[in-house]
């Protein structure tokens, strides 16, 4: 029965000019999302609402799951719009939405009527008062709570009336476009998939970089970051990922230092290469997946010393997430099956023993001395061979 939807979005932060650009995006980002199902969609927007009305034959179900991968939506409520003929009309009308959306009419409800203009007859409290009345003479089973009623019929009267009851969560945050872009280090692993959900979902484009290493990794191991890439794009909207061969800068690490120290030595490189990655593309940060202490890599120690060559912002939302709240995350947002998958790296040869977990800079920086020149070669062999592909759904 529903022919439109009323998009809800926060307002925190987005009065004055940035209102504009924040509710342009969202508009841009309903319209992308639903391009990729079937049916006709138009949205609209009217003085702090956005609307997406559907022509002809939709999915329901789709619909909603789909608007409910766009940040920046807070809730989506399926709503019955009219024109305004009048009272008697509209009563009418609010009689009958209440009669095909609830069969059962056992239950409690409170009407919240709202002008958006206010040359409409009645006042608010009016409005309250009179279409409640007609409802209770319209279904005598009704009863009115106005403290905690369990239907709220919202009844807002603009150029046109909507009128809705039910609202249904979307996924908040901040559309995609409205804050910059940054450089995700996308592995096949739980924690950074879900490292990019969450900084898109503050409104960042992503584009991302996957380290490949083969043979030592297998070509299901680089299928599965590109499956993930485009789950995260889901939500986040197309992903341009960068696979950079890493296997000669592996192997030359590996022949020219310590080998406790070859993962610290490795990461800084990964993160030199993301960082050139992220200039050459406009982005203005990278994005990674550590949590302090998982790892050998990210003690305190290990991040200070991966981090030292980096001259942009690293963002880490997961810094202080404990696994089990990332694997909820990675469930909740739909990555957690893929990145189970086994096809996990088989470099065994690059994992030491015993990896440093207390590195010292300046020890790191002394092994790095035997990497010489031929190191840069190899970056920029690694960088101009790199393969792009769009991953988006
Ligand atoms: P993840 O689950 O994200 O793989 P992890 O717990 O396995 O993380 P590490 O392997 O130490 O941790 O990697 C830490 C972070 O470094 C990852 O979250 C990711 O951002 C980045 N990273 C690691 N390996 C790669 C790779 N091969 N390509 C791109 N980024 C990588
Ligand atoms: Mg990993």
């Amino acid at each position: 029965m529903y022919k439109a939807f009323l998009i809800k979005y926060g307002e925190i932060g987005i009065k004055g000019k940035n209102r504009y650009m924040f509710e342009d995006a969202l508009i841009r980002q309903i319209e992308y999302a639903l391009r990729r199902i079937e049916g006709s969609y138009t949205v609209t927007k009217e003085s702090g609402r956005i609307y997406v009305d559907t022509e002809g034959e939709y999915d329901y179900d789709e619909v909603i799951h789909t608007l409910q991968h766009v940040f920046g939506i807070v809730g989506i409520a399926p709503m019955v719009q009219i024109e305004d003929e009048g009272f008697d009309s509209l009563a009418k009308e609010l009689i009958a939405y209440v009669d095909a959306v609830y069969p059962d009419k056992n239950f409690t409800f409170k009407v919240h009527a709202r002008r958006g203009r206010k040359n409409y007859p009645m006042d608010s409290m009016e409005l309250n008062k009179e279409l409640g009345s007609r409802l209770l003479e319209a279904f005598p089973e009704l009863k009115v709570d106005v403290h905690s009623p369990k239907v709220n019929l919202y009844v807002e009267i603009r150029q046109r009336i909507n009128l809705f009851s039910e609202v249904i969560p979307g996924c908040g945050g901040m559309p995609v476009g409205t804050n910059g872009k940054a450089m995700l280090l996308l592995s096949g692993g739980i924690d950074s998939p879900v490292a990019g959900y969450m900084i898109a979902k503050r409104g960042v484009v992503l584009e991302a970089v996957y380290f490949h290493a083969p043979p030592y990794t297998s070509e299901r191991a680089k299928q599965k970051v590109m499956d993930l890439a485009k789950q995260v794009a889901s939500y986040a909207g197309p992903i341009r990922l960068h696979i950079v061969n890493f296997t000669d800068i592996q192997l030359y690490i590996h022949e020219k230092c310590p080998h406790e120290e070859l993962t610290i030595i490795m990461r800084r490189y990964m993160m030199k290469i993301a960082q050139t990655l992220a200039e050459e593309n406009g982005a203005l940060g990278l994005i990674t997946g550590e949590s302090i202490g998982q790892v050998a890599s990210q003690t305190i120690h290990s991040l200070y010393a991966t981090n030292e060559v980096c001259t942009m912002p690293v963002f880490r939302p997961l810094i202080g997430f404990d696994k089990q709240d990332i694997v909820d995350i990675a469930l909740k947002i739909g990555t957690y099956e893929t990145s189970i998958l086994p096809y996990e790296d088989c470099c065994t040869i690059f994992v030491a023993k015993h990896p440093v977990t207390k590195p010292n800079l300046k020890i790191i920086r002394h092994s790095e001395e035997n990497l010489s020149e031929k190191i840069e070669e190899l970056v920029k062999t690694a960088l101009d061979t790199k393969e792009t592909i769009m991953c988006e759904v």
